[in-house]
């Protein structure tokens, strides 16, 4: 057995506090723990193999562990790794920074993919929920990682998404094309044939089909039942890529588990997400990158139609915290890219927290909402014996304010340090 204990840290997680993870502590679990804990002063966190073995206050934990190896945090604060629930590792936009991914061979794309996500690792994320990756190519991508081949986060995959013919995202091979009600069946079960955890639909139009606006409707009724039935009796969760509210209410009643974007919500839409426990992954960045459009390329006619969009969408996200939806961070940019100073991850959540969710809300909308969403909180999310040890650190209090994740500088991964800032590691 490999032991080691962490010293010298406070241990914050989403159990500290915050309304929202109050209010989705209360209504995900009963007997959820209370704001008490979650949040340790002169902690220590105690590692056998890749699980946490006992986590408390350093004298406490100290006294049970023995001889184990320590490994001092220089008073760093530590949360669980962040989870990021809209990744796309062979994402291809319109433009010629997309076309050179569009036209990499099979052997090239899996290396480019693996490339991403050691550096998604690197930046904090040790979890990733992919919605729509070319080829396949990411079963072989979480094989490789989860035999140790390949260095990465854990990775939960739709596989390809969803679309009907000429749909959203239908000119790249991350999507099947499938039409009626037989054809949504067969796409989700060769989802699921691939291995896939979740199945992602494209319900209406977006930000990047030349040959379609946000609010153009893609499926019908049927369509969209036929998906949903067929993933819920594989025992898989649905979401959509969704733009409109009258679509978007739609697929709510329908049974959708969760919405991508949601650029144009509604009041009465956001209520009944929350009544039904429909999650929202916001996006917010797709609206407002400009600098990242124009680093890969990205033609005028997207730029203007994402821009435009902006304001909008914030409105959008507003009115799903209002109405008490379970908000999760996702970045639809890769999860690592550098962007406004930070990765694109952190910024994302910078961008929730500002917009109204506040630190304690970003906390749990970056770790604990969405392993729950994913039904992997008995083993990730929090800082508690018997999780996975995926944790990081950084010197600033991610409760006072969300850029702290700026400053992460240390990760480990099922209780493996991945990258130590302090041993010279750099970048790359
Ligand atoms: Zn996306």
């Amino acid at each position: 057995m490999n032991d080691v204990v962490i010293v010298n840290c406070t241990v914050t997680d989403a159990r500290a506090g915050g309304a929202q993870s109050a209010k989705a502590s209360a209504k995900a679990s009963a007997g959820a723990p209370k704001s008490a804990e979650g949040r340790i002063a002169d902690a220590a966190v105690w590692i056998r193999d890749d699980r946490i073995a006992a986590v408390g206050p350093r004298e406490q934990v100290l006294e049970r562990v023995g001889e184990a190896p320590r490994l001092d945090l220089d008073g760093a604060y530590v949360t669980p790794g962040l989870v990021n629930m809209h990744t796309h590792l062979s994402l291809s936009l319109p433009g010629q920074g997309g076309d050179s991914v569009k036209n990499m061979t099979a052997h090239e794309l899996v290396l480019y993919m693996a490339d991403g996500a050691r550096r998604t690792l690197h930046c904090g994320v040790t979890t990733v929920r992919c919605v729509a990756e070319k080829e396949h190519a990411d079963f072989a991508l979480r094989r490789a990682i989860e035999s140790g081949r390949a260095t990465g986060p854990r990775i939960f995959t739709a596989g390809q998404a969803l679309v009907c013919t000429g749909g959203h995202g239908h000119e790249a091979s991350d999507t099947m094309e499938c039409d009626g009600v037989d054809g949504f069946r067969r796409g989700v079960r060769t989802q699921v044939k691939a291995g896939a955890d979740l199945i992602k639909i494209m319900i209406s139009g977006g930000i990047a089909g030349e040959h379609e606006s946000i609010d153009t409707p893609q499926l019908f009724s049927d369509e969209m039942a036929a998906a949903l039935q067929t993933a819920h009796a594989w025992g898989r969760k649905v979401t959509a890529h969704a733009g409109p509210a009258a679509v978007i209410a739609e697929a709510v009643e329908l049974g959708l588990d969760c919405v991508e974007h949601g650029y144009q919500l509604t009041p009465e839409v956001a209520k009944r997400m929350a009544e039904r426990g429909t999650a929202l992954v916001p996006t917010l960045l797709v609206t407002r990158c400009k600098e990242f459009f124009d680093e890969l390329g990205v033609p005028q006619w997207m730029q203007c139609r994402s821009l435009g969009a902006g304001p909008r969408h914030l409105e959008s996200y507003a009115m799903a915290l209002d109405a008490g939806v379970d908000v999760l961070l996702g970045s639809d940019m890769p999860p690592f890219w550098d962007f406004e100073g930070t990765n694109a991850s952190v910024r994302e959540l910078e961008c929730m927290s500002e917009g109204g969710l506040g630190p304690a809300g970003a906390l749990y909308a970056g770790t604990l909402g969405p392993v729950r969403w994913l039904g992997a909180d008995a083993d990730l999310g929090t800082v508690e014996v018997g999780k996975y040890a995926d944790l990081i650190a950084m010197d600033a209090d991610p409760l006072a304010d969300t850029s702290a994740f700026r400053g992460v500088r240390w990760v480990m991964k099922g209780g493996r340090v991945v990258r130590d800032d302090r041993s010279g590691w750099e970048k790359q």
